[in-house]
């Protein structure tokens, strides 16, 4: 009988409740015993009562619900091989050997070096006599799969990861908010979405609301995009628009790798020589992660979660951890790290200021 883990990692996002609950339920309708690890990595690490096997009926009504309710935690040990040794021993104590997990690049990475060093990790507990060689022995290979939660749709090889769409959904509705006393009172808004490395939130809520200028990590502006920004800005107050809204991804940079901040934009909109509009600044902060999932993010997650037990139940020893996809809406499996190694050259690229790399990186379509 197989003994299946999930866990959440990282930064929590809308729908990883409902990609727990798919995993639970097909995990047992496959005849698995399915686990539980609370608090992330740290779960892992701590063992006891942070690992608990899962009843089909306890995820009742986690369609519904926001964040992640096995919780979900950065954890230090977890950087070390100390750590993930008592990981291991967690594990084989517990009797699972497959671990699902959904999280970030980060949360991934340190799935995938868990597993490249399963081996080594169970030998050296019989070694150091922690556990026995018998106890160890159905132990020899761990199935790593891993499931994207983000919120900013920020992983490569896939077209959206789980959370991205409500968020996505939150930012709109909270642009809406904003822009009808904007008008009332003919004031210009300055809106930091979330997005460190990834532009797509900002992208695609200035799309959806018809934002006036945006700003993200992937495309900044030229040299002069203070004057472009304000002859944009003045061209739709000439042709009767009463309201001014600036959404900035919060790592948005200009071409020299210089922070454009908030602030920034707010002194430019409201100088007196210039536009001089009243503005204000919002940041939007954890609403955009809180709150429950919208539609997609709950099919996603569900639909992923049912793919992931079935990964976990095909893999071989010698199949490289997969991490579950959609492309083009269809559900795929792909290699792990080649999306992780992917990822973290757009973010490379980004930190090089090699701007046209970091776009042709990035799957959205994105012209001037
Ligand atoms: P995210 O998964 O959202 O990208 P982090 O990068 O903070 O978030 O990673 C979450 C946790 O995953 C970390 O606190 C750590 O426990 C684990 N982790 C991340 N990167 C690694 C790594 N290279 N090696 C081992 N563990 C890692």
């Amino acid at each position: 009988k197989r003994r299946i883990a999930i866990m959440t990692s990282g930064g929590d996002s809308p729908g990883m409740n409902p990609a727990i609950r798919a995993v639970v339920r097909m995990g047992i309708d496959k005849g698995c015993d399915v686990y539980g690890v609370y608090e992330g990595y740290e779960g892992l690490v701590q063992g006891g009562d942070l690992i608990r096997q899962f009843q089909w009926s306890e995820v009742r009504g986690w369609l519904s619900e926001g964040g992640t309710l096995i919780g979900t935690a950065r954890c230090m040990a977890f950087y070390e091989r100390a750590g993930r040794l008592k990981a291991a021993k967690n594990m084989v104590l517990h009797g699972i050997d497959a671990l699902i997990i959904c999280g970030g690049d980060g949360s991934l990475t340190g799935a995938d070096k868990f597993r490249s060093e399963w081996p080594d990790l169970v030998q050296e507990l019989v070694d150091t006599k922690q556990l026995t060689a018998e106890q160890t022995k159905p132990y020899k290979h761990l199935n790593i799969v891993g499931l994207v939660g983000s919120i900013d749709n920020d992983m490569s090889g896939t077209d959206a990861t789980i959370g991205c769409f409500s968020a996505l959904g939150r930012i709109c509705e909270m642009v809406d908010y904003i822009e009808a006393t904007a008008s009332s009172h003919s004031r210009a808004f300055v809106i930091e979405v979330m997005g460190r490395h990834c532009g797509w939130l900002a992208l695609m809520a200035g799309v959806a609301t018809g934002a006036d200028f945006i700003f993200i990590p992937e495309k900044p502006r030229p040299e002069k995009w203070r004057e472009e920004m304000c002859a944009v800005v003045a061209h739709h107050r000439q042709n009767g628009k009463r309201k001014t809204i600036v959404i900035v991804a919060e790592g948005a940079y200009d071409q020299e790798g210089n922070k454009i901040t908030p602030e920034m934009i707010k002194d430019l909109l409201a100088d007196k020589e210039g536009l001089a509009l009243d503005t204000r600044i919002t940041t939007l902060g954890h609403v955009q992660r809180g709150g429950s999932a919208c539609a997609y993010d709950r099919y996603l997650g569900t639909l992923q979660g049912v793919e992931a037990v079935r990964a976990v139940l095909d893999a071989t020893p010698d199949t490289p951890s997969p991490f579950i996809a959609v492309n083009e809406n269809k559900i795929t499996r792909k290699p792990l790290m080649q999306a992780v190694l992917d990822t973290k050259e757009v973010a490379n690229a980004i930190a090089a200021k090699d701007f046209d790399r970091a776009m042709s990186l990035r799957d959205t379509e994105f012209s001037d």
